[in-house]
């Protein structure tokens, strides 16, 4: 008799589990959109600009991705390129930066003005790329100051990682190990990167058109995957059909239309 009712409590055990399992993969299921460098192509907004973030927490997206440089005195700065009006950002104090304007009309934010205003937005994760830098001491100094950053700001949940310097990465796997942290470059298999504390694949979308048995490999190892840049309709739906996690893109809400996410 008792043996019968653990028999019974087994099998329950075991088709709860099962269905579990079933309804978390269902969750994942849906892939999320990140608006890249913030949700510029709209009134008003520029690339990497603190209105980009907020155009892309109201447009409901899941993400707002932006890029980080290092001043020559340690100031951690909002900006794709390394250089703005001919001057190198690494090689001037920050005082150089600040009267210059982006495209709306707006100052170059700070990491500290970028994560303020991200606090009051609750509803959408920054994607956090840290750019390559000259050595190895910059890329050690600005992960360390903006994972600190992140972390004063009491942000860890609502701030992702992402670089395409594979010591940045690793860096970052060991300053904040309970984070996301994804890889840029394409070049290296997901299991490689795990096995460094890397949690996360974010390639090109040719590589995984290439390679899409990385998708698979990585959602295996308990890994997410995201897209850059995939801006053309055919491209989008591609990576969907690929069950990728996040689909970087210049097109928000257009590529967030496609995948059925309501917004
Ligand atoms: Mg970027």
């Amino acid at each position: 008799m008792k043996t019968k009712l653990s028999q019974t409590i087994l099998i329950f055990t075991v088709l709860f589990s099962y269905a579990t399992a079933l309804m978390s993969n269902t969750a994942q299921a849906q892939t999320q959109i990140i608006a890249h460098r913030g949700y510029w192509k709209t009134e008003n907004s520029a690339q990497n600009s603190i209105t980009g973030l907020q155009k892309a927490a109201e447009a409901k997206v899941y993400g707002s991705e932006f890029d980080v440089q290092l001043t020559g005195d340690g100031v951690i700065v909002v900006n794709h390129d390394d250089k703005v009006n001919g001057i190198t950002i690494a090689e001037v104090l920050y005082s150089k930066l600040n009267g210059i304007k982006l495209k709306n009309g707006e100052k170059i934010p700070t990491l500290e003005e970028y994560l303020e205003e991200g606090k009051k937005l609750k509803d959408i994760q920054l994607i956090l790329e840290i750019k390559p830098h000259k050595t190895k001491e910059l890329e050690k100094e600005i992960s360390e100051k903006a994972v600190r950053m992140v972390k004063a700001a009491g942000m860890e949940k609502q701030v992702e990682y992402i670089s395409f310097s594979r010591y940045i990465c690793e860096n970052l796997a060991r300053l904040t190990p309970n984070s996301e942290i994804a890889y840029l470059m394409g070049d290296v298999s997901p299991k490689e990167l795990k096995e460094k504390g890397i949690n996360g694949i974010d390639y090109h979308y040719k590589v995984l058109k290439k390679k899409p048995e990385w998708v698979k490999e990585a959602h295996e190892l308990g890994m997410k995957v995201n897209v850059w840049t995939v801006n053309n309709t055919e491209d989008i739906k591609n990576m969907l059909r690929l069950k990728v996690d996040y689909i970087t893109t210049d097109h928000p809400v257009e590529a967030a239309k496609l995948a059925g996410n309501k917004n």
